[in-house]
């Protein structure tokens, strides 16, 4: 039968959160056995964020994981990772079986990715579009075997992939396995913290030459303002 996907989505309160978190959900709604763990940027859960997870009727868990406090003054602070170490924790604890995808809220996902991470052995991987100066990260393919990675910023990092290029299976998740507060290079400390080698990773999306998921991301909508009218309103008056 087939094995639960555990996707853990980092959220945060925003304009944008609500309609992105909709928009997630229908996608997640055609997929079946999926459990959706949406860890909450905040010292307690949004009712907004749960009205949409009861919506879904899909299993859900539903985490409030604050970023620390000193993650709150800086700008290029790393992104989600309260989020995601609070639903490590969690997996840790009440599940021993699966496939965890980190899904962030504002991703697009083709349905084809579920069929493919579904069947993930250890740690699988793929491309994700529009992404960093060369439009796509992907590993690179040789006679069905990673031998490379294509990204734009190598970063001396051992596995450059994005957080949404890779799922992995529950099962190869060890006690050590930890997301550092380093920007940048969450991903590739997360899978050198599983004892991750180079021949263990599995191609998926057709020896990586489809992208079936995309790192998009939504302008930040900005509230026109409302001073100027009421001054244009006050200056018709009179
Ligand atoms: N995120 C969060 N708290 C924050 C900023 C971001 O939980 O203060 C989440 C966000 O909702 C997303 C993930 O972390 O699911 C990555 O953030 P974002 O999409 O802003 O980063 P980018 O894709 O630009 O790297
Ligand atoms: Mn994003």
């Amino acid at each position: 039968d087939l094995k639960m996907i555990y996707f853990v989505t980092p959220t945060y309160p925003r304009p944008e959160q609500v309609p992105e978190l909709t928009r997630l959900s229908h996608t997640l709604m055609h997929v079946p056995r999926i459990h959706w763990i949406i860890a909450d940027d905040q010292p307690v859960c949004s009712p907004h964020v749960l009205n949409i997870l009861k919506k879904s009727s899909l299993p859900y868990t539903h985490i409030s994981s604050p970023k620390p406090y000193q993650y709150k003054l800086s700008r290029n602070f790393p992104r989600g990772v309260a989020n995601r170490r609070a639903a490590l924790s969690w997996l840790r604890e009440n599940v021993r079986e699966g496939i965890l995808y980190f899904g962030d809220d504002d991703n697009t996902v083709d349905l084809q990715l579920f069929d493919e991470i579904r069947v993930t052995k250890k740690v699988s991987m793929f491309p994700v579009g529009l992404i960093g100066g060369y439009g796509v990260s992907s590993p690179v393919v040789k006679d069905g075997k990673v031998v490379g990675f294509f990204d734009s910023w190598p970063g001396s990092r051992t596995y450059p992939v994005d957080m949404a290029g890779f799922a992995v299976n529950i099962e190869f998740l060890n006690a050590d396995a930890s997301m550092p507060y380093i920007a940048g290079h969450e991903e590739d400390r997360f899978l050198v913290s599983l004892g991750l080698q180079i021949d263990d990773i599995e191609p998926l999306a057709s020896n990586c030459s489809r992208v079936l998921v995309w790192h998009t991301k939504t302008a930040k909508y900005k509230r026109p303002s409302l001073k100027l009218d009421l001054e244009k309103v006050d200056q018709d008056k009179y």
